[in-house]
């Protein structure tokens, strides 16, 4: 989000503001996720991925 009265902007999910991350990504309407949560959200779908892989590997595997 932007803060109306510095023009900065914060993380909608942390907090932290754009001096305290190393880089800010900015969305639709001022929204902004800032890189360390960008990197968590990496993994939790790298995560479901393969989970979900493995499950479909499992399935197969049992199938045959
Ligand atoms: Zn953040």
């Amino acid at each position: 989000m932007k803060n109306s009265e510095t023009g900065k902007f914060h993380c909608d999910f942390c907090g932290k503001s754009a001096d305290e991350s190393g880089q800010m990504i900015i969305g639709k309407e001022n929204s902004a996720i800032c890189d360390e949560c960008v990197c968590k959200c990496q993994g939790i779908i790298l995560s479901h991925i393969k989970a979900t892989y493995l499950l479909k590997q499992l399935d197969e595997g049992a199938a045959s």
